[in-house]
């Protein structure tokens, strides 16, 4: 088994290294090159062909190819299909925003969580991506665009907080000076809501941003539409919320996908009102994307607008959120999903 060598923390890399008799300014001369998105050891010209000769018989670099690229000709978002070493495909887009650019990557190839109106969710899990696999798809996006990301969402196919002790390397690595130096306020990471993850995570005082996928006012219509609220119901997330943002002093953002006629009614956004009272949050409102077999409809604008006004009334701040590269589904698990229907016809 030869070792993943992007997932390597520096001062793991300086011990291999010293294991194979080499200085340490070596180790950073190779993390290094390997944050900048080097394909292959042969790239890294100032380490000797030697050295380069025993890295490739003991380590390996992942890379994500891209297999398949769409480009919104509203917005310029772009949504990369990636493969990886085995075969397994995930989807990223790219975002650009006058602050900069924005990266939404996946953290698992599938997902176990089984949320009803997700196409990632319905496709199944197939396995955990490594923190070098998440790397690798900003690495691509930057080379390939000849751009630097400046901000990193958490956001695409997976539950993070079910691949915990990988993104968790994923977020130190990508902060470091010598590595993509893309800052923890930078960064968001979103969850279903596995509550004692919530807890282990606010314990770690990150300075990210926490999104919570809510998606309903109450448990009946929770546990229908996302099975993880069978387990967690909603006040012990919502209570796992507010420790999260007591003991970070950050803001929690709420994921609410606008259903038409499932969680869009003026009574819902009342009880979400209740229920979000006394957590600093603010709720983002998604009208949701249409995966085919779900049935779901996006609710009407006149509808998320009243939603909107009466969660203010609650002093909650709510917002419609800009939805980016709709010409080309960007919403994440489609472009995956009919990627495997093309091979298996
Ligand atoms: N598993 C994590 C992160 C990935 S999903 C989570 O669930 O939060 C990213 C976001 O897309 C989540 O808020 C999720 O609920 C939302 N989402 C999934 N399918 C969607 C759809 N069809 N329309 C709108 N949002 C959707
Ligand atoms: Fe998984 Fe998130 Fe999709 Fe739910 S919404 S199935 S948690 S990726």
């Amino acid at each position: 088994m030869r070792t993943d060598i992007k997932s390597m923390y520096p001062e793991e890399l300086e011990q291999m290294l010293r294991d194979m008799g080499q200085p340490s300014y070596r180790a950073k001369q190779i993390f290094k090159w390997l944050h900048l998105g080097v394909n292959s050891f042969d790239e890294m010209t100032n380490i000797s062909k030697e050295l380069r000769g025993k890295l490739v018989e003991n380590c390996y670099i992942s890379n994500a190819t891209i297999e398949k690229k769409l480009i919104s000709s509203y917005d310029g978002t772009e949504k990369y299909l990636f493969s990886f070493e085995d075969g397994e495909t995930v989807e990223s887009v790219l975002m650009k925003y006058h602050h900069g650019y924005t990266s939404c990557i996946s953290t698992q190839v599938g997902c176990k969580m089984g949320c009803t109106f997700c196409a990632t969710g319905q496709g199944g899990f197939f396995r955990n991506l490594t923190a070098s696999e998440m790397l690798a798809q900003l690495q691509t996006e930057q080379k390939d665009n000849g751009i630097r990301i400046s901000n990193v969402v958490l956001m695409g196919m997976g539950e993070p907080l079910d691949n915990f002790d990988n993104v968790m390397r994923f977020l130190k690595l990508v902060s470091l000076d010598d590595g993509m130096n893309i800052g923890m306020r930078h960064i968001s990471l979103s969850t279903c809501g596995i509550v004692p993850r919530i807890y282990e995570l606010a314990d770690k005082k990150l300075q990210l941003t926490l999104s919570v996928s809510l998606h309903a006012p109450n448990d009946e219509i929770r546990s229908k539409t996302m099975p993880i609220n069978r387990k967690y119901g909603i006040e012990e997330l919502l209570k796992a919320c507010k420790y999260y943002s007591d003991s970070t002093n950050r803001r929690i953002s709420f994921e609410y996908a606008m259903i038409d006629g499932v969680n869009d009614g003026d009574d819902h956004a009342k009880e979400l009102g209740k229920r979000l009272k006394g957590i600093i949050a603010h709720v983002n409102l998604i009208p949701v994307n249409t995966v085919s077999g779900t049935g779901y409809r996006k609710s009407k604008k006149d509808r998320m607008n009243s939603f909107i006004k009466i969660l203010e009334g609650f002093g909650i701040t709510a917002t419609i959120r800009r939805t980016l590269g709709s010409d080309i589904n960007a919403s994440c698990g489609q472009l995956r999903k009919q990627s495997l229907q093309k091979t298996s016809v």
